[in-house]
């Protein structure tokens, strides 16, 4: 498989302060300047593979839809390459980036957002697929949006009405059905299914899996709920504070969680793991503020097993077996386990 995505040490972070007389600090008798800035996303690489589902997963505010958002230019990087089927997309200008952004499509957690509520929905569908010259003519259009529809579970005549006239569950069909109509080759899905209830989940998760395979574009899934990256992916990645501390397929992850925070993570969703995962460890601590991050290991002021080193070496994300990457200090490469068996027990 060729890799259709590969993210390097992106760097995110975003300016409290746009005003240059706001950062002018008076300390000690002197004037200073100071740039506070939240670290959003702090040093994450990952591959996508051509075809496959790459997960990231955490808890909210982790990064993971900035990181996101980043990968398709709705934030200018600070740092680090995106490259998309090898080309390096990072500094593309911006009267490049229509035809990357067509390659590239967005399912958001709130379809009705980036609905026009004045378009009836064969509009909302039609007009893409026009403007990019995917169909001959406006009847050609028409009948390739009706069909598109029609793939996500509604009617022809549904095509007639404003997106107001829908339910959650139906608006993120029709969500799903605009972002295919420009017949892209990666699907970035955030957290798609969150705000719907579960019986639809399950229905829009198996209708995002029936298009891959129709259409075969691959994805990039962001979710806080562990059972549906479970049910989705082939791979993930979990992030914490703006890094990934653990990257593995899905099977050496759900089955052999190293990290401290992924197994806490894990531990915290009764219902992932029936063999491997089966007493509550909950974390002590809140989660740090990305303005002031701390240093060493992000985890470290939470994470039962830290050492003195710590608080201040910060653990690179090594390849422990093949394919299952994990920063942390404790863990020794070619095996998936903990330094210290013992206290691998305790966490
Ligand atoms: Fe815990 Fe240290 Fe590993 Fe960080 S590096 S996860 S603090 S043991």
């Amino acid at each position: 498989m060729s890799k259709i995505l590969q993210v390097e040490h992106l760097v995110q972070e975003f300016d409290l302060t746009q005003d240059l007389l706001d950062r002018v600090r008076f300390k000690d008798g002197r004037f200073t300047m100071e740039r506070p800035v939240v670290h959003a996303v702090n040093d994450v690489s990952f591959d996508v593979e051509t075809g496959e589902v790459f997960s990231l997963v955490g808890e909210s505010g982790c990064g993971k839809s900035t990181t996101a958002r980043t990968v398709i230019r709705l934030h200018e990087p600070r740092s680090g390459r995106i490259l998309f089927e090898g080309r390096d997309i990072t500094h593309i200008p911006q009267k490049d980036l229509r035809a990357f952004r067509r390659q590239i499509q967005m399912i958001f957690q709130d379809p009705y957002a980036s609905l026009n509520p004045r378009q009836k929905i064969l509009e909302i569908l039609t007009e893409p697929i026009l403007f990019h010259g995917l169909a001959l003519g406006r009847a050609a259009a028409e009948e390739k949006a009706v069909y598109l529809l029609e793939r996500v579970g509604l009617s022809a005549e549904q095509a007639k009405r404003y997106p107001h006239q829908f339910s959650g569950g139906q608006r993120q069909r029709i969500g799903i059905a605009r972002a295919l109509a420009v017949e892209p080759k990666f699907i970035i899905a955030d957290e798609p299914v969150s705000a719907l209830d579960v019986s639809i989940q399950a229905q829009i998760l198996n209708i995002l899996m029936d298009l891959k395979d129709e259409f075969r574009f691959s994805y990039l899934f962001i979710a806080h709920d562990l059972s549906v990256v479970k049910h989705i992916s082939d791979s993930l990645g979990v992030m914490y504070l703006g890094t990934i501390v653990e990257r593995a397929s899905k099977r050496a992850l759900f089955s052999n969680p190293v990290h401290p925070y992924t197994k806490a993570l894990f531990s915290a969703a009764p219902t992932i793991d029936e063999n491997n995962i089966n007493q509550s460890q909950e974390l002590k601590g809140e989660i740090p503020s990305p303005i002031h991050l701390p240093s060493g290991c992000l985890f470290h002021d939470r994470c039962p097993m830290a050492e003195p080193e710590c608080a201040s070496a910060v653990p690179a994300l090594r390849e422990v077996e093949q394919g299952h990457f994990v920063a942390c200090h404790l863990v020794k490469e070619g095996n998936a386990e903990y330094k210290r068996d013992e206290r691998s027990a305790q966490v």
